[in-house]
């Protein structure tokens, strides 16, 4: 049977891991998170004494990178050299060097190998800036989910507050703003929207009516 995959793509706060995991969990799907790989990478140069920014370097530290993805009750863990370092990933400060780092091709090529291992042999629901338009453009149903820039920044600082490192508003709008910037702009596999996505705008709608407008699509699909 030709593996199942989903490819949801989009900027930060329209969604997409919710999104992802509800879809992973009503159709018996692995979610793999790739914006996590990234951050693992800057997590590792971060901890080698590298600026993520610094392409030369980041280029020469990557041979010694040993990533391994494993899930724990269902929940994905990234270990970096058998250290777990999922617990670092969403600091407030590993979403720039994410984005920094993930502008080096050489670093990217190295994630996606990874990523399209895991699809071939897996049925799974990926999420990130460019898993329809380069990592799987075959993918069986590619979403491009998004909303307005003042909501994504308001989810995003209700969920830093959540997880006890609140920031202000305006900074996190203006973080999201330069971040989606970067991401849309870098000359490797930029975030974009494939040609064969479907465009959703969440700006206005419930989880569940995001979740729901999904499962219509894959059913489409599977007809
Ligand atoms: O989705 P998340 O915010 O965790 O992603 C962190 C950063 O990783 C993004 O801002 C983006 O620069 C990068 N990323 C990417 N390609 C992906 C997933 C994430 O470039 N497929």
């Amino acid at each position: 049977m030709r593996s199942v995959n989903i490819a949801i793509d989009g900027p930060s706060g329209a969604g997409k891991s919710t999104l992802a995991r509800a879809v992973a969990e009503k159709y018996g799907l692995i979610y793999l998170d790739t914006g996590a790989m990234y951050r693992a990478a800057a997590y590792f140069a971060l901890e080698n004494g590298v600026d993520p920014e610094d392409e030369k370097a980041v280029k020469a530290l990557l041979p010694g990178l040993d990533m391994r993805i494993a899930y724990k009750d269902g929940v994905q863990q990234i270990y970096i050299s058998g250290e777990n370092v999922t617990p670092y990933l969403r600091l407030p400060h590993m979403s720039k060097a994410a984005s920094d780092i993930s502008a080096h091709p050489a670093v990217r090529l190295k994630l996606v190998e990874i990523q399209r291992e895991f699809a071939a042999t897996h049925n799974v629901v990926l999420d990130g800036r460019d898993i329809g338009t380069f990592v799987l453009p075959d993918a069986s149903c590619k979403i491009y989910l998004t909303a307005d820039p003042e909501v994504r920044a308001r989810r995003r600082t209700d969920e830093l507050i959540e997880r006890g490192t609140p920031e202000p508003y305006e900074k996190v709008l203006e973080d999201m703003k330069r971040r989606d910037h970067n991401d849309s702009h870098r000359a490797f596999a930029p975030a974009v929207q494939a040609k064969d996505a479907v465009l959703i705008d969440t700006t206005h709608m419930t989880v569940p009516e995001v979740v729901a407008r999904v499962g219509e699509l894959i059913k489409e699909r599977e007809a």
